[in-house]
């Protein structure tokens, strides 16, 4: 990509109404964006109102390219966003997607918002390779007098370039390792079979995790739980339930079961789309996603800081534990977790989560 002297456009949050604003300016332009962050897009407040149709909105105004302003602090940079924002289908965005850190892209913002006429001179060396084959690693402790049933506990194996993706999700995808440990160690076995999956391609829109759901239809009745680490090595404070309203009393007896060791309270309730548990979710399945402190992973996860060093040895382990400890109890209480939802249910909780058009837009609302 080489443009010299594009004008820059400011869209703000992506609205509708901001590209209306604009609509005169925007061919061949530089579109400067304030994406939504981390914890917007988790608690369902996302005000571009859908990312997808945003980029489509973007492509309409015929716009060179998108320059998106990191929710990172200061001049960190982040990776990502160009196929992130095209949801569950591993699909280029419509057009060029460039990430810009926080104070460049705020310096710009506040020369347009000043009546200043800005002009960007941009090269851009990346190519678009082949399509590669990755991989799901995948194992298993076979249970004892339940072991045609499954407990799932997940994490990815990909991460983002920037850093070492310590957080996002070396953590998770090591955690996984440490529980099969313990339990092992421990001479355990659990009465349903427990499965460990490390998925591939997460973060370029769940696509291991989806292969695996798609190949694996056939047994989706005897999966129980599926259980994801995917917020970094912070203190766990509790458990998203994914909108599983029925899941409450469950889970919060099973977290009471491991005081005084570990003291977990929270259960969140708004269902997001963002990491692997999602195709369970719509198959049904009760899924569990570790709630933990997310201070630090939102600045630090898809930037080149995510390293070794921003592990606290005693946070990650707490998360192991709570993580694990979960795990054991749905792999051996004879109710387990909860039932599987109706393909009605599902549906109803997407619309009540607002999640519906998302999952109309991507493709895979279920039928
Ligand atoms: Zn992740």
């Amino acid at each position: 990509l080489r443009l010299t002297e594009s004008p820059v456009v400011l869209i703000g949050k992506g609205s509708t109404d901001e590209f209306d604003h604009v609509k005169d300016k925007t061919r061949g332009a530089f579109l400067l964006y304030e994406r939504p962050t981390l914890g917007e897009l988790l608690t369902g407040k996302d005000p571009g109102t859908e990312t997808r149709k945003f980029f489509e909105r973007a492509k309409a105004s015929g716009a060179a390219a998108l320059l998106s302003i990191a929710d990172k602090p200061f001049h960190l940079n982040d990776a990502g966003y160009s196929i992130f924002g095209q949801g569950v289908e591993g699909k280029l965005a419509p057009l060029p997607a460039l990430n810009i850190p926080r104070e460049e892209g705020l310096l710009l913002k506040r020369l347009l918002e000043g009546g200043a006429a800005v002009t960007l001179r941009v090269e851009v060396d990346n190519v678009v390779g082949k399509a590669a084959i990755t991989e799901n690693v995948v194992a298993e402790i076979p249970g004892t007098t339940r072991a045609s049933e499954v407990v799932i506990v997940g994490g990815h194996l990909d991460s983002w370039e920037l850093g070492n993706g310590v957080l996002d999700n070396g953590a998770g995808a090591a955690a996984l390792l440490e529980i099969a440990r313990a339990i092992q160690a421990l001479k355990l076995r659990p009465e349903r079979t427990t499965r460990f999956i490390a998925f591939g391609a997460e973060e370029i829109g769940l696509l291991g995790s989806r292969a695996y759901v798609e190949k694996h239809k056939d047994e989706m009745d005897r999966i129980r739980a599926v259980l994801i680490m995917d917020t970094g090595a912070d203190k766990v404070l509790g458990f998203y339930l994914q909108g599983r309203t029925d899941l409450e009393q469950t889970v919060s007896r099973f977290m009471s079961a491991l005081k005084p060791a570990l003291d977990l309270k929270q259960m969140e309730q708004q269902a997001f789309i963002g990491t692997d548990d999602f195709f369970y979710l719509l198959q049904g399945i009760p899924v569990l996603i570790e709630d933990q402190d997310l201070t630090r992973y939102e600045q630090i996860h898809h930037t080149a800081a995510d390293t070794l060093d921003k592990v606290n040895p005693q946070d990650y382990a707490q998360g192991i534990a709570a993580l694990g400890g979960m795990v054991w109890q749905i792999a051996n209480a004879p109710e387990g977790l909860g039932k599987r939802l109706t393909k009605d249910q599902v549906r109803s909780l997407l619309r009540s989560n607002g999640l519906e058009n998302d999952v109309k837009t991507y493709g895979v609302y279920p039928q």
